[in-house]
């Protein structure tokens, strides 16, 4: 579980989250809607201690963030939203390898870790295909498939969507529903909101630094009124 208690943090003096609390639990599959600005990529940037809150605390499976880096670093896994910012090496299998490689994994088991992430992503046996020859939604998927070779118990993503069209956008998507099905809790920020009452579980509204809406799909739709959160018209509880 990640777990947000009373977060607050500023920016130069700008307040950017307000007095936040939240938790993602196991398995569940948690929408973080709100427009540009509201304060979606701070909070994720929380959840494994990439900046450190004013006041409050987030805690991962019970331990403070602030207590053990590693431990949180280890057991959230960020996708972050320009895969291309995430790359570290040329091919898939190298990239995808190279978390498991700090983790001090042997060989055989960093192998089957990224034979295993590529085959949840769709994209198994492409280990020796170059990064920077993959479509925007090929690339999203390897970024995915690197924070999954990481064996998280989490899984937080910022707008991974970029630059993918539907057809890859929904692959992904039912991707990340599936992985929260078998255990996974996953955050997923987004201000599009197409596909939510289908496949998530929850859906929490940032607005102007603070939770403004969370519950279940389909009330959570009818509370975004005024939050800028774009609603296609198609989208239906
Ligand atoms: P969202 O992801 O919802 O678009 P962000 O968390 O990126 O929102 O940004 C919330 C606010 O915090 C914005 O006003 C943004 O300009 C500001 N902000 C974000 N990161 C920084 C930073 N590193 N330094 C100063 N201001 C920042």
């Amino acid at each position: 579980m990640i777990e947000f208690r009373s977060v607050s943090h500023a920016f130069d003096d700008v307040p950017v989250l307000e007095d936040v609390s939240l938790s993602i639990d196991a398995g569940e599959f948690v929408l973080l809607a709100g427009a540009n600005g509201s304060g979606k990529t701070t909070l994720l940037r929380h959840s494994n201690g990439l900046l450190e809150p004013d006041s409050g605390e987030v805690l991962v499976d019970g331990t403070p963030v602030a207590e053990d880096l590693i431990a949180a670093r280890s057991s959230v896994g960020m996708v972050f939203q320009h895969p291309r910012d995430q790359f570290v090496a040329a091919t898939v299998g190298e990239d995808i390898a190279f978390g498991p490689e700090n983790l001090g994994l042997d060989r055989a088991e960093i192998d089957r870790r990224v034979t295993a992430a590529l085959e949840t992503v769709n994209m198994a046996g492409r280990e020796d295909e170059r990064i920077d020859a993959l479509s925007g939604g090929e690339q999203s998927r390897v970024a995915i498939a690197g924070a999954l070779a990481m064996e998280p118990t989490h899984l937080v993503l910022d707008e991974p969507f970029t630059g993918l069209d539907a057809p890859a956008r929904r692959s992904v998507l039912e991707r990340l529903a599936s992985l929260s099905a078998d255990g996974t809790g996953v955050l997923l920020a987004t201000h599009d909101l197409r596909d939510v009452c289908e496949l998530a579980d929850r859906v929490i509204a940032m607005h102007d630094g603070r939770v403004a809406v969370d519950g279940p799909p389909a009330d959570a739709l009818a509370e975004l009124d005024g939050l800028e959160v774009r609603v296609p018209d198609t989208t239906r509880c």
